[in-house]
C-alpha cells in the first residue's frame, strides 16, 4: 500500500479534474481577474447554500475574521471570548485589532465549553467568537441566548465547518457574521488562498464590499482605512465547481468517519463524540489518545505508512506569539491536555476502501497499552 497521507488533495481534483481545468481556462482567457462575474456568481451561491441574504468573498479566512471585528468596531480595550483549544487564525482575527482574547476551556465535544462563557463576561467583553472545530458545531442555542442576555456580539469561524448544523440550520447563519476560509484543504476548498464572510445584515454586508477594496466604493475614493483582500475570479470560477459537489463530498467524509467510529476498538482510544443537536461534515477526524500515548501511536502508524496531524499541538495561549498575554502552562489545562492527547487521522474524498480498512486494522493492532 502507498503511504498515506493524513489528506490528499489529488484525490478530491481528480474526481472532477476536467470540470476545474475547463473553469480555470475560460476565467485565464476572460481578460478579467478581479472582483468580476465569478465572484459575484459565487457570492450569490453562498449565500443561498448557507442560508443568509449576503455573502462577500475575501482573500483568506484570517481576513474574514479580522475584518469581522474591524467592521463591528472591536477593538483596543475590548475583550473577545474564544475557546482555548482553537487554531491561532482565530485569536489573531481578535487581537490584530488589538482586542483581547479571552479563553474558555473546551468541553468533551472538542469545541468551547458554553457552561463557563457566562463566568468570563466582563463590562468590557463585546463578542463571542464561536469557533465551530473540526467540522462540528458549538452549541449556538447557549451561545446565542448569552450574546442577546449581555448584548454581545456574535462571529462564528466556520472555517472547518462547510455545510453543517446546529438543530438543522446551518452553521454562519446564527451570528452577526458567519467566516469562511476556503484554503485548499477545508471542505469547499480553492487552489489557492481563498475566503468570505456571510450575514443577513446590509449594513455589514456593504461595509465588507467597502473594506475589501481598500475602503473605496469608488474608485480614488478611499472612506475608511481598509485592506486588500479581494476574492480573485479564478478562485471563485473554481469554487462555484467545487461547491456543486460539496454535500457529496460531505456524505464521504461522513461515511468514512462512521466506519471508523464504528470499527475501530481501543482501549487507550476516545473516538470524536457529537454533541446532541450538531451534526458534524468530519473536515478531521479527531481522536484523543490517553495516558500519554499519542506520540507513540502517531509514530506507530508513520512506520506503518499511515500520516497522522495533530490538530494542534500548541494552544494559543501558550504560543510564542502570545507570550504577552501572560499565560503559562496550567492556565488552561483541558486545553493543554487536548493539545497532548489529540491525533487526527487520514480523512479526505477519494480514499479508498482497502485504504480505510488497513487503517481500521492497523490502529486496531496497536499493541494495548
Ligand atoms: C483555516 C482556518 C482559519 C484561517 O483561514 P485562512 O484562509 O487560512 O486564513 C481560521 N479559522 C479556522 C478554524 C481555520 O481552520
Amino acid at each position: 500500500m502507498q503511504f498515506i497521507m493524513p489528506n490528499n488533495l489529488k484525490r478530491q481534483y481528480d474526481l472532477h479534474a476536467s470540470e476545474y481545468e475547463a473553469k480555470a481556462l475560460e476565467v485565464l482567457r476572460s481578460g478579467w481577474y478581479v472582483l468580476g462575474n465569478e465572484v459575484k456568481e459565487f457570492e450569490k451561491e453562498w449565500a443561498n447554500y448557507v442560508g443568509t441574504k449576503y455573502c462577500v468573498g475575501l482573500a483568506s479566512g484570517l481576513d474574514a475574521l479580522w475584518l469581522s471585528f474591524r467592521i463591528l468596531g472591536i477593538g483596543a480595550g475590548d475583550e473577545v471570548i474564544v475557546c482555548a483549544n482553537a487554531y491561532i487564525a482565530c485569536v489573531m482575527g481578535i487581537t490584530i485589532n488589538g482586542a483581547t482574547p479571552i479563553f474558555v476551556e473546551p468541553d468533551q465535544y472538542d469545541n468551547i465549553d458554553v457552561y463557563q462563557i457566562e463566568a468570563e463576561i466582563t463590562s468590557r467583553t463585546k463578542a463571542i467568537l464561536a469557533v465551530h472545530l473540526f467540522g462540528q458545531a458549538c452549541d449556538m442555542t447557549e451561545i446565542m441566548r448569552l450574546a442577546n442576555k449581555y448584548s454581545l456580539r456574535v462571529v462564528e469561524d466556520c472555517a472547518q465547518s462547510h455545510g453543517n448544523h446546529w438543530n438543522n440550520k446551518t452553521v454562519g447563519t446564527f451570528g452577526d457574521i458567519g467566516c469562511f476560509s476556503f484554503y485548499p484543504s477545508k471542505g469547499c476548498g480553492a487552489f489557492g488562498d481563498a475566503g468570505a464572510i456571510v450575514t443577513n445584515n446590509d449594513s455589514i454586508a456593504d461595509k465588507f464590499r467597502v473594506y475589501r477594496n481598500y475602503g473605496s466604493r469608488m474608485r480614488y475614493q478611499n472612506e475608511v482605512v481598509g485592506a486588500n483582500s479581494r476574492l480573485d475570479e479564478l478562485q471563485a470560477g473554481l469554487l462555484r465547481i467545487k461547491l456543486k459537489y460539496l454535500d457529496g463530498f460531505n456524505a464521504e467524509r461522513c461515511q468514512i468517519a462512521a466506519r471508523y467510529s464504528a470499527e475501530i476498538k481501543h482501549p487507550s482510544i476516545i473516538l470524536p463524540r457529537i454533541r446532541p443537536g450538531a451534526d458534524s461534515t468530519w473536515h478531521q477526524y479527531v481522536i484523543h489518545v490517553k495516558n500519554g500515548n499519542r506520540d507513540a501511536l502517531s509514530s506507530y502508524l508513520q512506520d506503518n505508512g499511515i500520516g497522522t496531524i495533530i490538530h494542534y499541538p500548541i494552544p494559543p495561549h501558550l504560543s510564542k506569539a502570545y507570550q504577552y498575554l501572560g499565560y503559562v502552562r496550567g492556565s488552561f489545562p483541558i486545553a493543554e491536555q487536548y493539545a497532548d492527547e489529540v491525533l487526527s487521522l487520514p480523512i479526505y474524498n477519494g480514499m479508498t476502501i482497502q485504504e480505510q480498512d488497513y487503517i481500521i486494522a492497523k490502529i486496531n493492532a496497536w499493541s494495548k497499552k
